[in-house]
């Protein structure tokens, strides 16, 4: 298959597009002047269900819903749109969107680490052991979530956007932070990246020879988007040759997919994809969102962990929807998601359980939800650190009050009348929301 992507600018061309209604088709006009639009061939031909649409699950994955704004901010953008005057749609849009809280928990200013005297863009360095690299070349995806907490990097905002194209500049860092045991790739997709390109950064890293990085990374949802990238991409050899180079070093090479959805892992594009992959000697690990009208539902969860570890992929996160972009649409309470987590957990085998979850990646660390205990009959709301700006937060048990409609960690009350939680002393001023990883 040759790669086609949708955008706003030839929705119409879409095949099946005719299956909406026009005012459907009209509500994702007006969605998607805030929030970044863009599927492709594969995703509309092979992975949503038409008969279903607009109600199906990869549907909604790509095509942004009326229910992601507030219903004043539509009816004003609607009405922009309609009127068809664009400054003032444009004013608008930017005005929405700085609403929408785009850079959670300090994404831009918190974890750019100072290297020489001067703030490093495109490297994130937040949890000791793991460093994140964004390429300059991969600040964008085959398609777009419509959930996706990094949208401002697509919507053309340079202010807005991180990257780095400076690999030595990279390995100086890491040179230099002997604590660091991972690179990992982000994006965007660093997939989205020519197989020339990724294979130099590659081979400067293992020319560099450091000693301490023991893993590569990639944070991808090319197996979800485009499996072709492994299978029949013109440098679809070029790439999974620079992958068994990275194994060759010595490194592990951890694919870090992303899938929301059983239905992602059923075609047999993906199928060869992932035997590709690990035929080079990396490990596939995978993460998802938890999130409302895609996934909401423990049988989905079980089913495609079991999917996972039939295909030789080893499940690894379960995440809460970030407070940015459209929470309010897929957000599912913390105490929800933990009953989905735990009726899905006891459905599978062992051999799935390697999955955690429900995590929240905070700006303090990412949060574990344990469950709900009662202590002397009260219920309260069971919480650890997987990971913390602060290492010795880690694995640290914490108690908040039981709240059925709490959806993130600022919403919660630490248990047993205490004033704060342990990590808000040493954490001062700094506000929580969130921040980490999704790719
Ligand atoms: C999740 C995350 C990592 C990786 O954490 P692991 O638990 O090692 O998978 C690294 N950096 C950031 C900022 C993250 O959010
Ligand atoms: S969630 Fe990942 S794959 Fe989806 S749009 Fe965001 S960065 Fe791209």
């Amino acid at each position: 298959m040759k790669f086609k992507a949708y955008t706003l600018r030839n929705l119409r061309e879409i095949p099946y597009i005719n299956r909406l209604s026009e005012e459907e088709i009209f509500q994702i006009e007006v969605t998607s002047q805030v929030f970044p639009f863009k599927t492709n061939n594969y995703v509309v031909e092979k992975l949503i269900d038409w008969e279903n649409a607009p109600d199906d699950p990869l549907f909604i994955l790509n095509f942004p819903q009326k229910d992601m704004l507030r219903p004043e901010h539509y009816n004003l953008v609607a009405s922009a749109y309609r009127e068809g005057n664009p400054e003032r749609l444009r004013d608008i849009v930017k005005e929405i969107r700085y609403t929408l809280n785009p850079h959670p928990a300090g994404q831009l200013e918190l974890n750019l680490p100072t290297f020489r005297g001067k703030k490093l863009k495109g490297i994130q360095h937040k949890y000791r052991e793991t460093v994140l690299f964004f390429a300059k070349r991969a600040q964008t995806c085959h398609a777009y979530c419509t959930f996706c907490f990094r949208w401002p990097q697509f919507i053309g905002d340079t202010e807005l956007k991180i990257g780095s194209n400076d690999i030595s500049e990279l390995i100086d860092y890491l040179g230099e932070h002997p604590e660091v045991t991972d690179l990992l790739f982000t994006g965007g997709d660093p997939m989205t990246m020519k197989a020339s390109l990724f294979a130099e950064y590659i081979d400067a890293i293992i020319s560099a020879d450091l000693h301490n990085i023991r893993n590569i990374r990639i944070g991808s949802r090319v197996l979800t988007y485009w499996p072709y990238r492994f299978i029949t991409d013109d440098d679809a050899d070029i790439l999974l040759e620079t992958f068994e180079r990275i194994v060759n070093s010595g490194m592990h090479l951890a694919f870090m997919a992303h899938f929301n959805h059983p239905r992602e892992l059923e075609t047999e594009e993906v199928e060869q994809a992932i035997k590709r992959i690990r035929e080079t000697g990396a490990e596939i690990r995978t993460q998802s969102p938890i999130l409302r009208n895609i996934n909401d539902d423990p049988d989905i969860w079980a089913e495609m962990w079991e999917r996972q570890v039939q295909l030789g992929c080893i499940p690894y996160y379960m995440f809460m929807v970030r407070d940015t972009g459209a929470q309010q649409y897929f957000g599912v309470p913390i105490v929800e998601a933990y009953n989905i987590f735990r009726d899905a957990f006891r459905q599978v085998s062992g051999l799935a359980r390697t999955v955690r979850g429900p995590v929240m990646s905070t700006t303090p660390g990412k949060i574990h939800i344990l469950g709900v205990s009662y202590v002397r009959g009260e219920p309260v709301i069971n919480l650890t650190m997987l990971q913390g700006r602060d290492p010795d937060w880690v694995m640290r048990p914490f108690y908040a009050e039981y709240d059925e409609d709490a959806y993130w960690l600022d919403e919660l009350v630490p248990a047993f009348g205490k004033e704060s939680f342990f990590f808000e002393d040493s954490f001062g001023e700094l506000e929580y929301s969130l921040f980490g990883d999704l790719n």
